[in-house]
C-alpha cells in the first residue's frame, strides 16, 4: 500500500487554471474507465472516451488539482513528433493535437507559427537571435510548432471532459491497485477515509509521479525541471532581443536553454534539472531547499546576460515541474505489465520535455486502444 501523496513545494507558474468540476456526486463503487491523473494526457483521454463511448462511465482521479503536475507548469511550447523524433506509425502529432482542440472547442491562445532551434554555431541568414550564452546563440533551424497557454489548455480539456459527462475528482489520490478480474483501485481522498472501487479499464496518466503504480521504476529518470518568468517587457525590447515574432526556442546544444514569449509580453526561460533528495519521489523535491535557489540565481543571471536589452529585467516567477526521461527518449505507451493479457490498463508517460501536443495526442489514442479501436505501437513498450 502506498501512502497518499503529500503537498509539494514546486513554486508557482504564471498560468491560471480556472476549471471547477461540476458537482456530480462522489466516488462510484464500480466504473467502466478510471483515468489516473488529471494532466493533459488524462483529461484528453477522459474527454475522448466519453466522446466515442458516451454510454461508458469515466472518472478522472487526480491527486491534487487538475494541472498540478507538469501540465499546469509546462512552458507550453507545442512541438511535432516526440523527444526521440518521429517514430514508426506515430502520425502527425501537431495535426492531431489541433484536431483535439477543434473537436472540444478549446481556446488556449494557440499559435502555430513555428519554433526555433538555436545553437552556438553559425545561424540562418535570417536569424534575429544573437545571444551571449557560452558562445553566440543563433537560430539554426525553424521547425513546426508554436505555443499554447497551458492553464487554458488544462482548463479547456477538463471542461470538455466534464461537459461530456466524465466525473473529475480532485484531491483523490490513488494509493494502490489490486489486480483482480476487475481491478480494484484504492483511493484515499484527502478529506475522508480510504475507499476501494472497481474499474473495468484503467489509464495510468501520472507522468513522473507514482512510478510504482504504473510499474515504471526501472530505467526511468524522474526530475524536477526549472523555469522562470520575467516581468512583461516592451515590444521594442522584444524586437531588440529578436523575439518580436514570438516563436518559442530551445537549444540543440548544451548548456540547455528554452523559452517563449507569453501573451502579456513576459518571457519564460527554462533550464536546470533537480533530483528528489533521497529517492525518485519528486514530491520530496523542494525548490526552496539545498542548491535549488542557486540554480535559479544562475539561470536569471544567464538570462540578464543574453542581451543588453535584458540586463535589468526583473523576474516574477520561479517554479519547477515533474518530468520523466527514458533512456531511449521514446515515450511510454504500453499495456500495463499486469494487463498484458487482459488488455484492460494502459500506461502513457515519459514525454521528457516534449509532451504538450504529444500527451493529448496519445491520450486520445490510448482511449481508442482501450475500446479496441486501435493498436498500441511497439516503441512505447518498456522492452522496445
Ligand atoms: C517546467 C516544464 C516545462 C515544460 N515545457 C514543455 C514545453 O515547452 N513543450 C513540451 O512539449 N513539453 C514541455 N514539458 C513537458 C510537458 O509539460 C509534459 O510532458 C506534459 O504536461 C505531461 O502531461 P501528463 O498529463 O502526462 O502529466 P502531468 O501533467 O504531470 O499529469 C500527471 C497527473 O497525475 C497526477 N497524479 C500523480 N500520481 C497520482 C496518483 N497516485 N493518483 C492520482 N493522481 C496522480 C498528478 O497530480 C498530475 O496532475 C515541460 C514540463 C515541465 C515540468
Amino acid at each position: 500500500m502506498h501512502s497518499a501523496p503529500k503537498p509539494h513545494n514546486w513554486g508557482n507558474p504564471p498560468w491560471r487554471i480556472d476549471f471547477i468540476p461540476s458537482a456530480r456526486g462522489g466516488l462510484p463503487d464500480v466504473l467502466d474507465f478510471a483515468v489516473i491523473g488529471g494532466g493533459f494526457t488524462g483529461l484528453a483521454a477522459a474527454a475522448w472516451l466519453r466522446k466515442i463511448a458516451p454510454e461508458k462511465s469515466v472518472t478522472v482521479l487526480e491527486a491534487w488539482k487538475v494541472g498540478d503536475g507538469a501540465s499546469g507548469r509546462t512552458g507550453g511550447m507545442a512541438l511535432s513528433e516526440s523527444a526521440a523524433g518521429d517514430l514508426p506509425g506515430l502520425g502527425d502529432v501537431l495535426a492531431g493535437f489541433k484536431e483535439i482542440l477543434g473537436e472540444f472547442g478549446v481556446d488556449c491562445d494557440q499559435r502555430f507559427a513555428g519554433a526555433w532551434e538555436i545553437a552556438r554555431k553559425k545561424g540562418l541568414a535570417k536569424s534575429s537571435i544573437f545571444w551571449n550564452d557560452s558562445g553566440t546563440l543563433q537560430v539554426t533551424k525553424e521547425v513546426e510548432g508554436g505555443t499554447v497557454d497551458p492553464g487554458k489548455l488544462v482548463s479547456g480539456l477538463a471542461r470538455a471532459a466534464d461537459r461530456l459527462g466524465a466525473l473529475i475528482l480532485e484531491n483523490h489520490p490513488v494509493t494502490d491497485i489490486a489486480w483482480r478480474d476487475i481491478p480494484e483501485i484504492a483511493v484515499t481522498p484527502r478529506a475522508s477515509a480510504s475507499r476501494k472501487i472497481s474499474a473495468r479499464k484503467i489509464i495510468f496518466a501520472t507522468n513522473a509521479l507514482s512510478l510504482k503504480l504504473s510499474e515504471l521504476e526501472e530505467g526511468m529518470h524522474p526530475k524536477l525541471t526549472l523555469a522562470v518568468a520575467t516581468e512583461p517587457v516592451h515590444e521594442e525590447q522584444l524586437a531588440q532581443i529578436g523575439l518580436a515574432e514570438r516563436k518559442p526556442f530551445y537549444t540543440s546544444d548544451l548548456p540547455y536553454l528554452w523559452g517563449r514569449v507569453c501573451e502579456n509580453n513576459s518571457i519564460i526561460f527554462g533550464a536546470g534539472l533537480v533530483q528528489a533528495p533521497h529517492s525518485d519521489d519528486l514530491i520530496d523535491a523542494d525548490i526552496s531547499a539545498a542548491e535549488v535557489p542557486q540554480i535559479f540565481d544562475s539561470l536569471e543571471k544567464r538570462v540578464r546576460g543574453l542581451h543588453p536589452a535584458l540586463k535589468l529585467v526583473q523576474f516574477t516567477h520561479r517554479w519547477g515541474g515533474p518530468i520523466l526521461f527514458r533512456d531511449s527518449w521514446e515515450p511510454i505507451f504500453m499495456w500495463h505489465p499486469e494487463a498484458k493479457k487482459t488488455r484492460n490498463a494502459i500506461v502513457i508517460s515519459a514525454f521528457a520535455g516534449h509532451g504538450v501536443a504529444l500527451s493529448s495526442y496519445l491520450g486520445r489514442w490510448g482511449a481508442e486502444a482501450l475500446l479496441g479501436h486501435r493498436k498500441l505501437p511497439s516503441w512505447g513498450k518498456l522492452d522496445s
